[in-house]
């Protein structure tokens, strides 16, 4: 794949094309040892639950007596949903976006907002601050999920408040999600993004994240033509989802 076409010196159209050609080859480099690295990471990721699940199944099969067999069972039904939660969401991440005929409806982002929070229970106060106006082009399921994954992320770092708002920005909607955690420090706002990610690690496996969370989110932000981003803010953390408005009904 690396083998780079040799690139003549000059402007004629045969060095363009070379050069063309060898842009083309290190794009296609990158994104099949992108490919490599996550299907690498993934793996990891299965593996520690099942390395859980052997060792705790063999210890118990050849020590019964001293194995307290409900508590055996419980662990490995903790170790088989986590399993399956990171299976689920490798496979959400595999189908967005590729995703082809999937039917987009308008969907009003306040209104989806004012749903998905009062369908929730939290255990922290939440400010809601919701406009007229942000009515977008979606699939609905997805845009749920998306909200749902940063109000998880919010309730797991903050005990205090979270607020939601959305707002029209010229052709624009946004929906913003802060929460006055610990925030996210300037360096790692890209990096959070990434699979696997996960700047505290102890806390948020603990909590049964599967480090997929903001990866899928900003997924479904740019198969919708949108962005997710870390903003600052002086509270804590601020996710800001920017959708284009949808063109107005006929
Ligand atoms: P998970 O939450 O499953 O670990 P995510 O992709 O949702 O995976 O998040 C990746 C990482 O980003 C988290 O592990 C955490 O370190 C950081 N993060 C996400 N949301 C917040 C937040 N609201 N405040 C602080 N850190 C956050």
């Amino acid at each position: 794949l690396s083998r780079r076409v040799p690139e003549p010196a000059g402007e004629d159209e045969i060095a363009q094309l070379a050069r063309t050609a060898n842009a083309t080859l290190d794009r296609l480099e990158s994104a099949v040892g992108r490919q490599r690295q996550f299907a690498s990471d993934a793996s990891h990721e299965l593996r520690t639950p099942i390395a859980g699940l052997r060792a705790n199944l063999e210890d118990a099969s050849m020590h019964p007596e001293d194995n307290d067999l409900p508590a055996v069972v419980e662990q490995a039904l903790h170790d088989t949903d986590r399993l399956e939660s990171i299976v689920t969401d490798l496979l959400l991440l595999a189908r967005i976006g590729t995703g082809g005929t999937v039917a987009q409806e308008p969907i009003d982002l306040s209104a989806l907002a004012a749903a998905e929070l009062g369908r929730r229970t939290f255990q922290v106060k939440i400010e809601k601050e919701l406009a007229h106006g942000v009515t977008v082009r979606g699939v609905r399921m997805q845009l749920v999920r998306l909200l749902g994954n940063l109000l998880d992320n919010a309730e797991r770092y903050t005990d205090r408040v979270i607020a939601v708002e959305t707002f029209p920005d010229h052709d624009h909607a946004l929906l913003t999600v802060t929460d006055d955690g610990v925030g996210i420090a300037p360096p790692d706002r890209e990096r959070v993004f990434e699979r696997f990610t996960r700047l505290d690690s102890a806390r948020s496996r603990g909590a049964g994240g599967t480090g997929l969370g903001l990866a899928i989110a900003r997924e479904i932000a740019q198969a919708h033509g949108g962005t997710l981003r870390v903003e600052d803010d002086p509270r804590g953390a601020r996710f800001v989802l920017r959708l284009p408005l949808a063109p107005p009904e006929a």
